[in-house]
């Protein structure tokens, strides 16, 4: 490096590390040691490169660290995959959003103000459930899909036998698995079945005295194909026990474009006592977990004290009510529904705004993901970067997060708002800077 080179003035890495207005500015962004760090590394690449001026480095950094609280930064989702469990799963309608501030508020969650006596809780969000699945008799709403499964399974079982097919017993991701899930509630499950072949003779073998409900879970994030067969819920439907079916991803009815997906008002006239599911997967709602179903089950769930500790909170019960009465404003459905060439429209438009960058359109995979039309693949396009972008682009501001691909980084454009293109062609000009 020559005397003279700008970059000798670049301030050496222990000595940001260590700055006190850096590490300020790190504790209020709730960002710990190993990003600061980051923070750090990258602002000084960015400087080498001479990207930056060494008077733009501590700037640079605070701006990076300020640009937000850590762990709920806004990600520009190039993954093409819709429901990203580790991205929040469902982006949030602006429709639902306005509703769950409204109720940020005190709100009438639990008065009647035409009276002003107690009213139930959440009126509003049970009877848009009930007005869209006619076929329940009632519904209750708790904090998420597993809450709805434990609440169910205990207030029904605790003590008792559910029964359930081993061709059913899943794990739902993170290593969490129902069966066990179930059992920790102090109900025991009784496997019935193989594998890939369950029967209603299976089932009604077990003496019925000793069990508390049939549970049916939907294998949500695989398929199994070949020599398979369940029983149905029709089937199961005719046997004592009341039957519970976790339908997972929570249509409420059927979808012609998802045929295989299990929906809430078939699965009830077919003979389910009680539906679950989850309100942040399909529904395009916020995080929640909800059951529909025979008035005297629900009743028993709600009586049960286990649901105190499980209810949905007031501004979850405003998200989906609101989520479910504005189907037609659902993001999930918006980005599922996009057909091929629209997302290359999209592509080409993020494409011609990177002139000098390495990149090229490319044919993408995307998924609806989050547990929901494991075997349904979302054709689309998107844009090949060379592999380094990927981990510029994901510490970059905004964050994006690209997939990899056979040593390609591929931003698949499904999921990126149309009004995101422009901040998104930025994000990835500032990647390219750092070579
Ligand atoms: C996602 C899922 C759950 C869990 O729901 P959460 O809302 O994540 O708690 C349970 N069962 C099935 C079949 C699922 O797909």
């Amino acid at each position: 490096m020559a005397v003279d080179d700008p970059r000798r003035a670049i301030p050496r890495t222990d000595a940001l590390l260590a700055d006190p207005e850096l590490r300020a500015a790190a504790t209020a962004a709730d960002a710990g040691e190993i990003e600061l760090g980051r923070a750090v590394r990258a602002t000084l690449t960015r400087a080498r490169a001479g990207e930056l001026s060494a008077e733009q480095v501590r700037p640079a950094i605070l701006a990076a660290l300020g640009a937000g609280p850590r762990g709920l930064r806004p990600v520009l989702n190039a993954t093409g995959v819709v429901i990203h469990t580790n991205l929040g799963r469902a982006p949030l309608a602006d429709g639902v959003l306005a509703a769950m501030t409204a109720a940020g508020g005190y709100v009438d969650v639990e008065l009647d103000l035409a009276t002003g006596a107690r009213a139930g809780r959440g009126r509003g969000a049970l009877n848009a459930l009930l007005a869209a699945v006619p076929a329940a008799q009632a519904a209750l709403v708790v904090n998420n899909g597993a809450a709805a499964l434990v609440l169910a399974t205990t207030a029904l079982a605790a003590g008792r036998a559910v029964v359930m097919s081993r061709g059913e017993m899943v794990e739902i991701g993170d290593g969490f698995r129902l069966h066990e899930l179930i059992a920790s509630t102090g109900a025991h499950v009784v496997e019935v079945g193989t594998t890939n072949r369950t029967t209603l003779a299976d089932y009604a073998a077990v003496d019925p005295v000793g069990v508390g409900c049939l549970l049916k879970v939907h294998p949500s994030n695989f398929v199994v194909e070949g020599f398979v067969s369940a029983a149905s819920i029709a089937e199961l439907a005719t046997l004592p026990s009341p039957l519970v079916v976790d339908i997972g991803s929570g249509l409420l009815a059927p979808d012609p474009s998802l045929p295989d997906e299990p929906d809430a008002a078939t699965a009830l006239s077919q003979g389910a006592g009680l539906v679950l599911c989850s309100g942040d997967k399909l529904l395009g709602g916020p995080q929640a977990g909800l059951l529909l179903g025979r008035a005297d089950l629900i009743g028993r769930l709600r009586r049960h004290p286990l649901y105190r500790a499980l209810r949905a909170d007031k501004v979850t019960l405003a998200g989906v009510q609101a989520a479910v009465r504005q189907t037609d404003t659902s993001l999930v459905a918006h980005y599922r529904r996009r057909t091929a060439d629209e997302v290359r429209a999209l592509a080409e438009r993020l494409l011609a705004a990177l002139p000098g960058v390495e990149a090229r359109l490319v044919v993408t995979s995307g998924r609806v993901g989050g547990g929901s039309a494991p075997g349904v693949p979302l054709p689309g396009w998107g844009i090949g970067l060379p592999e380094r972008y990927a981990e510029r682009l994901r510490l970059g501001e905004p964050a994006v997060l690209a997939r990899l691909d056979d040593g390609m980084t591929v931003l698949d454009l499904r999921a990126v708002p149309a009004d995101a293109i422009d901040e998104l062609a930025t994000a990835v000009r500032a990647a390219a800077q750092g070579d």
